[in-house]
């Protein structure tokens, strides 16, 4: 699963997905958040699938979150029913994510969605993968690319929008699934570091051929290292994986 934490330079705190365990992304955000602060400035739902969904169902139980963006999907599981729920009582500003929105999280740090636009994918695209909130995060000169679990239809639709897609790190799309991360994506991206956010799994993920694609640039794979933090001025990033 996912689970992406910002902490901005003045301490606004927003979280992008859950992971697929409450207790254990409570843990981490332990670390990270004072105890007695039980606010979240922020969170971000890209789809609804379990590995992304479940811990911010545990995150929204926990904490007071002020904002929450997601792109509503018509999903029948009892997980996103509660989601639903816990949407009602926590009194929080609901945005639908659209393609063209920009949140401003702190001065210089912007997080822009490209995806989805107005419509969702439809036809064979028509998957939750693809209907994936794809957001990119500005500071200062710094950009980190953040495509949810997009498959390659997707970024063959980014790539034919002319998507702003050049950033400095990628958070690999679909936990380095072989259907994601194609050549001419990765060209666009043109990453100086990779994160692939991936645990014990059935699926083979990551997918040897997209190790291969990513080629010579240096990937940090959490199942291997751990939580993989970036920390940036706006100029550079620097990488302190926890493991
Ligand atoms: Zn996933």
């Amino acid at each position: 699963g996912d689970a992406i934490f910002i902490r901005t330079p003045t301490g606004s705190q927003v979280l992008i997905d859950g992971g697929p365990d409450a207790s254990l992304v409570l843990s981490r955000l332990g670390r990270r958040i004072p105890f007695w602060d039980r606010t979240i400035d922020g969170i971000v739902l890209t789809h609804p699938d379990l590995d992304h969904l479940t811990g911010l169902l545990g995150v929204l139980e926990r904490y007071q979150v002020q904002t929450i963006i997601y792109r509503h999907l018509p999903s029948d599981s009892s997980a996103y029913a509660h989601w639903q729920e816990l949407l009602q009582s926590e009194g929080a500003t609901v945005h639908q994510a659209e393609a063209g929105q920009h949140v401003v999280l702190d001065r210089g740090l912007e997080l822009n969605v490209l995806h989805p636009g107005p419509e969702l994918p439809a036809g064979e695209a028509a998957t939750t993968n693809n209907a994936s909130v794809v957001m990119r995060l500005t500071y200062g000169s710094v950009s980190i690319l953040l495509p949810g679990d997009i498959e390659a239809v997707v970024e063959q639709q980014l790539l034919r929008e002319g998507a702003p897609l050049a950033s400095t790190a990628l958070k690999v799309a679909h936990h380095g699934s072989c259907s994601s991360t194609s050549e001419e994506f990765l060209r666009a991206v043109d990453p100086t570091l990779a994160v692939i956010s991936v645990g014990e799994n059935d699926f083979g993920h990551p997918c040897e051929d997209v190790l291969a694609r990513l080629g010579d640039i240096p990937v940090y794979r959490t199942d291997n290292h751990g939580a993989v933090e970036l920390i940036s001025d706006g100029t550079q990033v620097w990488v302190d994986p926890k493991r």
